[in-house]
């Protein structure tokens, strides 16, 4: 059984790539690790509180002192979750780690914004006798002028966050502000917590907040200093830029000395391109190459602003920066040896790219297992490696099917979307609920094509997709 398969953990993969054999440790369980971790964390300050024993205030002001901890606790990890850490992302894949981010930083904001106004007990300044802080709130200038700082920043943050599109700013622009506000928020936050805190003014709690600012401050120098010096030591070059369809590229390098990243068909880099790696300007693209082509290592990349739209000019030999491999829309660990089922690939327009890399590797392996691509664009001119697509059905067990919106005269193929029509007509719950469901293209192609998927009855835990943009 499919369901079964999943269990072990951690479970090992073997994937023979001709010259190495990478053993990887994934688990379905990883997610619900990380979710326990994470809310014991969450949860850590409120213990750290109550151990203090301290006299109970009304409860209002104990509800919100509790509240904004557990908020802060939060939003101190968050730097960790969005930090890039292989150990995160592979486990988890980016999007639920983009859909968890943004749940708890809404979550966290609407708590931040309501815990001034929840207090009873009145805003003056600390008493000689009252030792525990129980009569006034006791706020320094100092406390409050951070304290205010931090929630308007982070009402500022999260508006520019959901936002962000409707706002005359670069992609890089908002993602630097974004990272130096969440930045001044941990410190402004931290002081305000210490300085204002009832509890927090305690040494094991004080520890506490220590700590974890210490984790956020260590992702940004790693993400920013360690992960670029890293990358300066291991260069890549452009070895080709071909046009493969209307505005899309595919764009190949290799590493200048020493040997090209490990990867798994159908992971992501952060590609930086004729630029140094400390620019910050760097962009996710998944790998649409398989593995076994390495030391080659290539991208599809479409044309859709300002740095996708200069690909077509990057010159054969400028440097290129790799940081990866991440993500977790791999077969790899989810093949396990039952043989129950096929393997169904699900792209819109470039989402096909990663996919590109699984079926290149599926060919390499000589797999048997019986697969079908439905892919769908909105034009034939935007059907990317049609010719290679047609010939993989004579080495793999596998059907193509292309869907297009407006179609050319003559089209003999699908028309419409990939919605639940088409989805039914290809999939049912008697043939393919042991099947594998990879999914990668627009936001709005795959919540529909999860929807139609599960209306068929295939389990969630099948389906594995990966979007290419969040709101
Ligand atoms: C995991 C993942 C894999 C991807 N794989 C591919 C791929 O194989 N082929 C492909 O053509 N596209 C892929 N993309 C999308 C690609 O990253 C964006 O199209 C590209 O970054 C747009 O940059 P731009 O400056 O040309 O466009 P802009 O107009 O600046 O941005 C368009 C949109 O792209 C996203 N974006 C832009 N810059 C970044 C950045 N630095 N980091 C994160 N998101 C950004 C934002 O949602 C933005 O609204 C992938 C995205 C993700 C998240």
């Amino acid at each position: 059984m499919i369901q079964s398969r999943f269990d072990a953990l951690p479970e090992y993969y073997q994937r023979s790539n001709r010259s190495e054999i990478t053993v990887i440790f994934r688990s379905r369980s990883a997610p619900a690790f990380l979710l326990i971790a994470y809310l014991l964390v969450a949860i850590a300050p409120l213990a750290l509180a109550y151990l203090q024993g301290k006299p109970s205030r009304p409860f209002g002001d104990e509800l919100s002192s509790a509240l904004a901890m557990v908020a802060f606790a939060m939003l101190l990890m968050e730097f960790v979750l969005s930090g890039r850490f292989k150990s995160v992302s592979d486990s988890t894949g980016i999007d639920l780690t983009m859909r968890f981010h943004q749940l708890i930083a809404r979550t966290m904001t609407v708590i931040v914004l309501v815990h001034p106004f929840l207090y009873v007990t009145p805003h003056k300044p600390p008493l000689p006798w009252d030792t525990t802080g129980q009569l006034t709130l006791g706020l320094t200038p100092a406390s409050l002028v951070t304290g205010f700082a931090g929630w308007v920043l982070l009402l500022l943050l999260v508006f520019s966050a959901v936002f962000r599109d409707q706002m005359p700013f670069r992609y890089e622009t908002w993602r630097l502000s974004h990272g130096l506000g969440a930045a001044l928020i941990a410190a402004t936050g931290t002081h305000h917590a210490i300085d204002a805190g009832r509890y927090s003014a305690d040494l094991a709690l004080l520890v506490l907040w220590l700590v974890l600012l210490g984790l956020a401050v260590f992702t940004l120098v790693y993400v920013y200093v360690i992960t670029p010096l890293l990358q300066l030591r291991h260069p890549y070059r452009v070895a080709s830029v071909e046009r493969v369809a209307l505005k899309t590229w595919k764009l190949t390098v290799e590493p200048v000395g020493g040997e090209a990243l490990p990867f798994e068909a159908g992971q992501f880099c952060w590609l930086t391109l004729d630029r140094s790696p400390f620019a910050i300007t760097e962009h996710p693209f998944s790998i649409s190459s398989a593995p076994a082509e390495r030391p080659a290592i290539g991208f599809t990349i479409k044309e859709v602003g300002d740095f996708t739209r200069t690909i077509g000019a990057i010159q054969v030999g400028a440097r290129a920066y790799l940081d990866g491999p991440h993500g977790n829309l791999t077969l790899a660990g989810r093949d396990g040896s039952d043989g129950g089922g096929g393997i169904a690939f699900i792209a819109g327009g470039v989402g096909l790219a990663p996919i590109m890399s699984m079926l290149r590797q599926l060919r390499a392996d000589d797999d048997r297992r019986p697969m079908k691509l439905l892919y769908g664009n909105r034009i034939a001119e935007q059907i990317t490696y049609g010719d290679e697509l047609d010939e993989l059905t004579n080495t793999l067990d596998i059907e193509v099917h292309h869907i297009l919106s407006e179609p050319p005269d003559g089209w003999d193929g699908t028309v419409g979307q990939l919605d639940q029509t088409v989805l039914h007509d290809h999939f049912s719950f008697d043939g393919h609920t042991r099947w594998l469901y990879f999914v990668c293209g627009p936001a709005p192609m795959i919540d529909a094509v999860e929807d139609s998927l599960e209306a068929i009855g295939i389990p969630m835990g099948q389906i594995v997709s990966e979007k290419f943009s969040y709101d």
